[in-house]
């Protein structure tokens, strides 16, 4: 069921497709449209697609200038055309599911015609639009750490591989860095395993308030954590792991006891795969551990020094 809104909130309940020309109450002509449309829609789970294909068949059956989708719980929003003066906009939703909001727009006020053959049309979307916004949750789940909110390990694996790909075509910096709480196992032993998930929530929040728009962090498991910087050099890659530590070391926990981490950096060489430059920026946080911890190791340090 979908509910369509237009105009002065007057609301209507569009049914689910019907299937034959009889409970269409259309032409057979109308009909093969309709079933073309459903099995077009049926090629694909991707929003972008599913989107761009309805929209197109909505222009053979009705003139518009432009059309705007949007779904906020996904931060996702489509847009097609040119946006113009006259609008009709639909709230859409399937057994009291939330679907997004489509709106069209064109130069010409849509007549009531024009009005009904888009809510016809409508129907053909509702089923592969929840497909589609199910199946980009089901992606989103499998790339978020459940725990801290953030990217987990499997997004850090897809998303280093492709910038080291690009810094190598490019010819950019890119650098990692590798940080671990200290001591944590500590805080599970004298305040409870709960009390541990609330301290790694905070940790990770305060590691994603003191990045750039443009760096990443991920939860690479337990109490270790990644935070991909493209574009930045060795030098800018210590003064971002510097800041973190410091933050870190003055946010505020559910406990009153100090917390620290100790940090490794290190930055992508001609050289280097993904798996070198962890192993790098993870070598660099040993030694910080190993130094006496609340510190950040660069790996271009310890080639310095040995
Ligand atoms: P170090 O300074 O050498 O890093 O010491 P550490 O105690 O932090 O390191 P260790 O590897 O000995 O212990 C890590 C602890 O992190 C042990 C494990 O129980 C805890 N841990 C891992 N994942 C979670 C989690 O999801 N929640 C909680 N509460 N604890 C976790
Ligand atoms: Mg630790
Ligand atoms: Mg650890």
């Amino acid at each position: 069921m979908a509910i369509y809104t237009y105009p002065n909130n007057r609301e209507q309940q569009i049914t689910a497709p019907a299937t034959t020309a009889e409970q269409l109450g259309v032409a057979p002509a109308e009909l093969q449209h309709t079933l073309r449309v459903a099995g077009l829609l049926q090629t694909s789970l991707e929003l972008d697609t599913i989107l761009n294909l309805f929209l197109g068949a909505s222009e053979e059956k009705v003139e518009f200038d432009g059309a705007h989708f949007d779904f906020a719980p996904l931060s996702y929003e489509y847009k097609f055309g040119k946006k113009k003066r006259h609008t009709c906009s639909y709230r859409l939703k399937l057994a009291g599911e939330f679907l997004g909001e489509l709106e069209f727009s064109r130069a010409k006020r849509f007549a009531q015609q024009e009005l009904e053959l888009l809510e016809n049309i409508l129907c053909q979307l509702i089923y592969p639009l929840r497909n589609a916004i199910w199946y980009q949750h089901a992606i989103m789940a499998s790339q978020t750490d459940p725990l801290t909110g953030i990217q987990n390990r499997a997004a850090m694996d897809t998303m280093l591989q492709r910038e080291v790909e690009l810094a190598h075509r490019n010819n950019t910096p890119l650098s990692l860095i590798v940080a671990d709480i200290d001591h944590f196992k500590k805080v599970n032993d004298q305040f409870g395993h709960s009390v541990g998930d609330d301290v790694l929530k905070a940790f990770a929040q305060c590691i994603s308030n003191n990045l750039r728009g443009s760096d990443v962090v991920f939860r690479y498991g337990g109490e270790e954590f990644v935070i991909l910087l493209t574009g930045s050099d060795g030098r800018s890659a210590r003064a971002v792991a510097n800041r973190v530590r410091k933050a870190i070391e003055n946010c505020e926990y559910c406990i009153d006891v100090p917390m620290t981490a100790s940090l490794g950096t290190a930055s992508l060489t001609n050289k280097d795969s993904t798996e070198s430059l962890f192993k790098k920026a993870d070598q660099a946080l040993y030694c910080a551990k190993e130094s006496g911890r609340n510190q950040v190791v660069s790996f271009q340090s310890l080639i310095k020094t040995s």
